[in-house]
């Protein structure tokens, strides 16, 4: 290496990287006026599309759609040739992109950044790069790719090989001749089922070594669609506008159609329509569910099977190509050209590495377990350490001398996938994150440039010069990003979406899965207010407005915006007849909840005539004895019944082993305060009396309920005790009402747009009681005396307006002496972690509740889930 040069040049900024981001990057730059020196280890511009030159390198989203769309003269000046375009044509596009703008003066290229150090006096990067150049810049921005960093081939004797070696991602410029060649390829993910077609037809002899089967469907490539083409001419910017703020950067209709509940013919229509399409998001879009959901999922995979199977004509064969140790999708599916059918060819072979392992390779061939081969030439299609691989690799310090390595070590850590606290200035392009590789990339690599050049323009018109997030702002990015992840299939399978290819990686999903619009609406939004959670400072002072951007689940997300999208009058403004039809509707599609033992109705004599009642025995050998559990359903007083709850109710029954009875009691306003109290006490007294018929263990009962359902089984608690009996192990209080003050700051915070507003609520209270009955502790327990009550379990959401008063009786019970299990319910409303099968965040949470009832009984049975 030669010695740095004695003075560093200065720059506004510094990119790393010559592919989709890097020149974008620089002609933003440029355009704002800034100094900008471009590095690229690359001969060339290009990035993924100069390296990855194997035979049938395409890209899988079709053109029309991976492509800029910064340039409209661009866009009519430069015509795609086919549907999905080859790796030369690409390159292509991409030379003619820097040409146009004349990009190139300010690349250098055969040079790689080796390292990166942010000096905080002097407010400035400090790079290095292989060259024995130093260089300085305020701001340092890695567009080194997601899919960069080659995988080294981890197999005993890689090196010894004395035949040709080729990597699919550093693939020789003048190309690779098999002719009459005996050949190995290593790997079947996107870039081995590419490649191995055509290396088929030369080779003489060609064996596939495959550790995981891939699902692949076919491109059906040709001339570009003509539909497509004919959208973008009817309106092009509509058609990108639609990509921008589209799932997956490309313009889709999401279905509604479940794959769980949908007839044979309609799922057999809907997937031979996206195999013929033959495009990825169509076939990711078959079903709504395909992706959250097992049994849907499978259904997808096993059609994608059969395909299989009927290419293959060797049946053992084709059963080893059929993938089944993952979900459809949570690998990423390939796109190819007659893969499946090369194995009809005699001269092509697979070996499959989990029943054949290779013991190393020699040097003129690989040796299995049971097996020697010799081969001229092996190629690794070996994949990539994604997404944080070229990051780590170049080396970057920031403040405090941390290293990105260092601060990755248990996983990356981002804000919006752009940038990560301790590194000022430093900006990421499609890091881990951001939607990246679940997205058409040209379309979010757009995105992210564009907001990292507003984002300078507005420091430079403000006088700021450095920006960093917060570690409020960042660990709130990472939460909601493995929360999106979390809802889905996708960190089941071992993918490098998890990092599970790379030895010793963390397992952390690393894309941003929640959507490209969802994402886009994020990162405009932090702009919006003042870049909520980023520090910035410069001659025009300092600010920082910290905070959170994403706190909701996201699937409690979506059911408000699917409920806001209704449009339905608000409850408050409703008689109460009107109000309960109202919710009987909404309430008609909705899943039914897990299977039971058995579900049967009964009546109970109530203080003023009886109360229905529905028992819901867990599954299980009949005749067993199990602890029981009366439960009381929400409603605010007003509203609910037996049925209302029934998923909930099936769903503690199935958590928790015990029997549980949900009493229907008196509502208002036919009834008033305390009918609802009383009717609950009652029913209490009735259950522990008839234990024994109802299959319970007599003295083994805890009362459970949801909002108002939970302000009677508190009260039933209070006079259970004053009453002196019976015994009541525990009690489960969800989204508790226990308190007739509406001032706590939750009312406030949470007033509006999360399904029980304070209007709402304050509308039950009137219901209810009359103003002077509210301070009654069998109104507001909250305000009764808590000595001696059985053990608690409070349930508090995030979003509820009823959160603060939940979290108070927690506090209040405790100081009484009572043992307390405060669960949050961390991004959830008042009514999403009722919402069983539909919300699908809300599971952790009942899996947690369930763990709770078990615990209040001394010798409950394991659940019969
Ligand atoms: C075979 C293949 C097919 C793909 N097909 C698609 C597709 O169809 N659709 C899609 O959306 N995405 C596809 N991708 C993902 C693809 O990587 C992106 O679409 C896009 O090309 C990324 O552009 P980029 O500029 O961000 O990164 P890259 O194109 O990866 O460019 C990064 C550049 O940074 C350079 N670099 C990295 N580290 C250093 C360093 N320390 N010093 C100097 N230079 C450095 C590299 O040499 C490289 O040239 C594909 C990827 C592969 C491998």
């Amino acid at each position: 290496m030669n010695k740095p040069a004695s003075v560093p040049e200065h720059f506004d900024a510094v990119v790393v990287g010559a592919g989709f981001s890097g020149l974008y990057m620089l002609y933003r730059l440029r355009q704002l006026g800034l100094s900008v020196k471009v590095f690229d280890s690359a001969g060339d511009v290009g990035g993924t599309w100069y390296w990855n030159r194997y035979p049938g390198a395409r890209c899988d989203i079709p053109t029309t759609d991976y492509t800029y769309s910064f340039d409209p003269e661009l866009e009519k000046e430069w015509t795609w040739s086919e549907k999905y375009a080859t790796q030369p044509e690409i390159l292509e596009y991409l030379r003619f992109v820097a040409d146009r703008h004349g990009l190139r003066s300010d690349i250098e290229f055969s040079t790689a950044v080796t390292s990166a150090r942010w000096d905080e006096p002097a407010k400035r990067w400090r790079i290095t790069t292989d060259r024995g150049k130093e260089v300085r810049c305020r701001y340092y921005i890695m567009a080194t790719g997601c899919l960069s960093m080659p995988k080294s081939p981890d197999i005993e004797g890689a090196g010894r090989f004395a035949g040709q070696v080729y990597f699919t991602s550093r693939w020789p410029h003048e190309g690779a001749d098999f002719t009459g060649q005996r050949v190995a390829v290593i790997g079947t993910g996107s870039s081995g089922i590419q490649s191995i077609p055509l290396i088929a037809r030369q080779a003489r002899q060609l064996t596939v070594f495959q550790r995981t089967a891939n699902f692949s469907i076919p491109a059906h490539n040709g001339p570009a669609p003509a539909d497509r083409l004919e959208q973008l001419d009817e309106g092009r910017d509509a058609y990108r506008h639609a990509a921008r703020w589209s799932r997956g950067g490309v313009p889709l209709e999401p279905t509604d159609v479940l794959g769980v509940t949908a007839s044979e013919s309609v799922r057999q229509e809907r997937f031979e329509t996206a195999w013929e399409q033959g495009e990825l998001f169509g076939i990711l879009n078959v079903f709504a569910d395909q992706g959250v959901n097992p049994a849907s999922n499978d259904i997808v995979a096993e059609m994608i099977r059969e395909k299989i199977r009927s290419a293959v004509k060797d049946p053992e064969t084709a059963e080893a190509l059929c993938p089944k140790d993952h979900y459809f999708g949570t690998k990423r599916p390939c796109l190819d050209t007659g893969y499946f059918e090369t194995y009809n060819l005699p001269h092509v072979r697979l070996v499959d590495l989990r029943k054949h392992p290779i013991v190393s390779i020699t040097e003129d061939g690989i040796e299995t377990a049971d097996e020697s081969f010799g081969f001229d030439a092996i190629v690794y299609a070996t994949g990539f350490d994604a997404m944080t691989g070229a990051l780590v690799a170049a080396d970057v310090a920031g403040r405090d001398g941390l290293s990105l390595e260092e601060k990755w070590a248990p996983g990356p850590s981002t804000y919006l996938g752009l940038m990560t606290a301790g590194f000022p200035n430093f900006f990421m392009l499609t890091g881990p994150g951001s939607p990246s590789v679940l997205s058409n990339m040209t379309v979010s690599i757009e995105q992210h440039v564009d907001w990292v050049a507003r984002c300078l323009e507005d420091m430079r018109d403000e006088g700021l010069e450095t920006i960093e997030p917060t570690a409020l702002a960042e660990a709130g990015w990472d939460q909601h990003v493995q929360d999106c992840g979390a809802i889905t299939l996708y960190p089941t399978a071992n993918s490098w979406y998890m990092g599970a290819n790379v030895p010793g990686k963390p397992r952390v999903f690393l894309p941003y899965i929640g959507g490209v619009d969802a994402y886009r609406q994020a990162c405009d939004e932090v702009a919006a207010q003042d870049y909520l959670g980023f520090r910035m400072t410069g001659p025009g002072g300092a600010r920082c407005r910290d905070g959170v951007v994403r706190s909701m689940q996201p699937d409690v997300a979506m059911v408000l915006e699917f409920v806001a999208a209704l449009g339905l009058p608000p409850m408050e403004t409703l008689s109460a007849a009107d109000a309960r039809a109202l919710m009987a509707a909404t309430a008609e599609d909705r899943p039914p909840g897990p299977e039971v033992g058995e579900v049967t109705d009964g009546v109970i004599p109530g203080p003023a005539g009886d109360l229905p009642y529905r028992l819901y025995r867990p599954a299980g050998p009949p005749g067993g004895s199990r602890p029981l559990v009366v439960y009381f359903h929400g409603g605010g007083w007003v509203l609910g019944n037996l049925d209302s709850d029934d998923p909930l109710c099936r769903d503690l029954c199935a958590r928790s082993g015990a029997v549980v009875v949900s009493v229907n009691y008196r509502h208002a306003p036919e009834v008033r305060f305390p009918a609802a109290a009383l009717d609950a006490f009652a029913a209490v007294q009735w259950a522990d009396a008839n234990a024994i018929e109802l299959g319970g263990i007599p003295g083994q009962l805890a009362v459970a309920g949801w909002s108002a359902g939970a302000n009677v089984a508190a009260v039933a608690c209070q006079l259970t005790r004053d009453a002196a009996g019976p015994h009541i192990c525990g009690q489960l209080l969800i989204c508790p009402v226990v308190d007739s003050d509406m001032t706590r700051p939750s009312y406030e915070e949470n007033a509006d747009g999360y399904i029980l507003t304070t209007a709402l609520m304050r509308w039950f209270w009137d219901h209810y009681a009359d103003p002077a009955d509210r301070g009654d502790p069998v109104a507001a327990p909250l305000r009764g005396d808590l000595q001696g009550l059985p053990p608690a379990c409070i349930v508090a959401a995030d979003f509820d307006p009823l959160r603060d008063e939940g979290v108070a009786y927690a506090r209040a019970l405790e100081a009484a002496g009572v043992p307390v299990r405060l669960t949050r319910a961390r991004g959830h409303t008042h009514t999403s972690v009722t919402m069983v099968d539909v919300v699908i965040s809300g599971a952790p949470v009942r899996a947690e509740i369930g763990e709770a009832l078990r615990d209040f009984f001394p010798s409950a049975e394991p659940p019969g889930m």
